[in-house]
């Protein structure tokens, strides 16, 4: 399997062939989906994708034009079917993950259970705020609580009712940087602690690579890719996919008998992923993202090309270089490897790993 659902478990969500239209515009257009139980499964794609619309579909707030979801088994939109948004087994955390202000912590948590002033709801609530990291805050106000702190208690409501599918939109675009890291590990601790099944939308690269079982990369309304992080990172089986993750780049390459020539030199053909004999004579654009790639400063007249922009992150610097085509290429290096922009240098592949590529257009 492709779809890296091989080590997982039931499927718990399914979506068919779903089309959802607003007026004359397509949200979504043919998006089939399978999540199975345990697993966080995260649609990332750019703005306007149809990430949010499809959760909406999920949870019941909209309704597909066609297709089918199912919940548990059983089918709760089209085919017929549709299921109020209160009779799924779905539950929500938006990014804006409002409390009820006028209720405690633990009132807010006890608030979707069906008898939120029992005994059993009291135990459900004092476990959840528990595996939450927060059973000293019960009795305190929303109002008394850090961004974060709220997130946590806004989780440990949805997680109260047993959901058989969590759904998170964007649930960590309003906290700051570093707090966003802390929480997506944290709550993705407590996912998996609670052994919930859950899907999540980002368009944050980065946090969908670090915190998912499965990532489903959606362009214009449909799945375009679903596999592991590193499947998808590693083997994007699209340019869109490959241009998405990372800070990708395509060198130009022709497959000769003994090797693949380039812009910036030769080199074996088993740097490139399952190239057959076939493929001799054609050219291809090669993946290749920062970590690929060296600079080094040269004479003049060795020069594959020139520095036209160094850029400065912290650990690291990234040398855009352009070449003599026109292909500009990010290059990482360490601070010790410091030159300047307008400097003439050589590029060298590096990668200790195979590299996708695609037929040159
Ligand atoms: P973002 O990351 O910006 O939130 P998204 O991937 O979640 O984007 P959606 O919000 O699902 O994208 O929107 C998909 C498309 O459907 C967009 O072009 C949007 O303008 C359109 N759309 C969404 N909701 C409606 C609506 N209620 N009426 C009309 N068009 C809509």
């Amino acid at each position: 399997a492709t779809d890296g659902a091989a080590a997982a478990g039931e499927p718990v969500l399914q979506l068919r062939d779903v089309i959802k239209r607003f007026g004359s515009e397509t949200a979504v257009s043919g998006l089939d989906l399978t999540v199975h139980e345990g697993e966080l499964l995260t649609l990332l794609g750019p703005s306007g994708c149809g990430k949010t619309t499809t959760l909406r579909m999920i949870a019941g707030l909209e309704t597909p034009t066609e297709g089918t979801i199912a919940v548990g088994g059983d089918v709760v939109a089209g085919d017929g079917a549709a299921t109020p948004p209160e009779d799924r087994d779905v539950g929500l955390v938006f990014q804006e993950f409002a409390l009820f202000p006028h209720l405690t912590v633990a009132e807010n948590v006890a608030f979707g259970l069906d008898d939120p002033d029992s005994e059993a709801a009291a135990e459900r609530v004092a476990d959840l705020l528990d595996l939450v990291g927060l059973a000293d805050y019960g009795d305190r106000s929303p109002a008394d609580l850090s961004g974060g702190q709220r997130q946590r208690v806004a989780l440990a409501r949805s997680l109260a009712p047993e959901p058989d599918v969590l759904l998170l939109d964007e649930p960590f675009s309003n906290l700051d940087v570093s707090l966003r890291v802390r929480m997506r590990e944290e709550v993705k601790r407590i996912l998996d602690e609670a052994g919930v099944t859950a899907v999540s939308v980002t368009h944050d690269q980065e946090e969908a690579l670090s915190i998912s079982d499965r990532v489903a990369v959606v362009n214009d309304g449909t799945v375009e890719q679903v596999g592991d992080p590193g499947e998808v990172f590693e083997h994007p089986t699209s340019r869109f996919v490959a241009s998405f993750l990372g800070q990708a780049s395509f060198l130009p390459a022709r497959v000769a008998e003994d090797g693949i020539e380039t812009v910036v030199g030769a080199y074996d053909r088993d740097l490139l992923t399952g190239l057959g004999d076939g493929y001799v004579g054609s050219h291809v654009d090669v993946l290749v993202r920062p970590d690929d790639l060296r600079a080094t400063p040269v004479a003049e007249g060795d020069a594959d090309g020139e520095v036209i922009r160094r850029q400065y992150t912290g650990p690291s610097f990234v040398y855009h270089v352009k070449l003599h085509d026109g292909t500009v290429l990010r290059c990482l290096h360490n601070h010790t490897e410091e030159f300047d922009v307008g400097e003439p240098v050589a590029v060298t592949l590096v990668a200790d790993h195979a590299l996708a590529w695609y037929p040159a257009r």
